[in-house]
């Protein structure tokens, strides 16, 4: 039986979907797709349009994909799913049926793409996910959700894959789990799934990204999954085979948000507690900030204080570094108190107050 579009997000947590980076062939398609709904996957992906940072490279089979995963639709019951990145891509799968469809990370940094995709899904109950934009830039991310959400499409959910580093890193791209965070507490009901394939970009490190995603909460997965991940024709470094995935799911530990709510709930009122002590200090700084500020104007001294920030800083991040507190965090802290109190010190030069 066909899994009803309707259902995809209701699916229990988390939701996993997998398959291929790209579809390549309608028998590597077939035969991922039924060794991945052996194991229990409900939805199945394959990019049939492909976005390749370089020219030359495998650019997708293109629409006679979407016959093949209309195949896989009808043989295993999942729901199959591809990337669109605009509106003729939109029309195409709509007429081929495809139950949901992703809009990757290039087309999500385009705010003219997400627009055409959006008026091109207009009226339509289409599931759609959208991965984060390349630049850890959060706006960019909510902006493109809220193009798609103007144009009244109710069935949507984010995908973290990460953000690509000049930086020397381990990952592919850097999870930044920040930014998701934040996208939680701004967006609280939408569906957050992570995408440990593109972040990681290797194989190995897919079991460790997979298990902090759901330690974080995240509501599902997408996890490129390749019969031959060796043989891909694009992101070979990356999928895993089903049963590596069967295996992953399997020692996956799922945790709740409302487990152990009484314990939770007396370590909380303590965090609470020092989060008030750390505010009431903080004003008593700034008050005190204040006082040397009057005294700089009087004795006509300048706001920066270049040598005395320096020893401030250096100083704490030793003391932050005997309490196990990180170095960076201690230095950012710092600096961010000390801007605070210079802008109120340049403000007390300016107007008196
Ligand atoms: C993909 O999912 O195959 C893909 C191209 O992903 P991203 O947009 O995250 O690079
Ligand atoms: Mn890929």
């Amino acid at each position: 039986m066909e899994l009803k579009v309707e259902n995809m997000f209701d699916l229990p947590r988390p939701l996993v979907i997998a398959g291929p980076c790209s579809a390549e062939t309608e028998q590597q398609v077939l035969h991922t797709a039924c060794e991945l709904s052996k194991f229990g996957v409900k939805v199945f992906r394959a990019g049939v349009w492909k976005p390749r940072t370089m020219p030359g490279h495998f650019e997708g089979v293109g629409s006679v994909g979407l016959s093949w995963l209309r195949r896989v639709a009808c043989k295993t019951g999942m729901a199959v799913m591809t990337e669109v990145a605009n509106a003729h891509h939109v029309e195409a799968c709509l007429e081929a049926g495809i139950h949901g469809l992703w809009i990757g990370a290039r087309t999500t940094s385009n705010p003219f793409a997400v627009q055409e995709i959006a008026d091109a899904l207009r009226g339509t109950d289409v599931a759609l996910l959208v991965k984060n934009p390349v630049s850890p830039e959060l706006a960019l991310w909510i902006g493109a959700l809220e193009r798609l959400q103007r144009a009244g499409i109710g069935r949507l959910a984010a995908v973290h894959r990460g953000f690509p580093s000049y930086a020397d890193t381990q990952f592919r791209n850097m999870p930044h789990w920040d930014i998701p965070i934040e996208l939680r507490r701004r967006c609280p009901e939408l569906p957050l799934l992570c995408d440990p394939s593109h972040m990681g970009g290797r194989r190995e490190l897919i079991t460790t990204l997979c298990q902090q995603a759901m330690d974080l909460g995240a509501d599902g997965l997408m996890v490129e999954c390749h019969c031959h991940p060796e043989r891909a024709w694009s992101d070979a470094r990356q999928q895993i085979t089903p049963e590596q995935l069967q295996q992953i799911l399997k020692n996956l530990v799922i945790r709740s948000p409302q487990q152990g709510l009484m314990d939770i709930d007396l370590l909380r009122k303590q965090i609470d507690e020092c989060d008030e002590q750390i505010m009431e200090l903080l004003a008593k700084r700034m008050d005190l900030s204040r006082e040397i500020g009057v005294y700089k104007k009087k004795n006509n001294m300048t706001v920066l204080q270049t040598d005395r920030y320096q020893q401030m800083l250096t100083q704490r991040v030793g003391l932050g570094h005997s309490l196990q507190l990180d170095d960076a965090l201690v230095e950012h802290l710092f600096a961010l108190i000390h801007e605070e109190s210079v802008r109120r010190q340049m403000e007390y030069f300016a107007n008196g107050q």
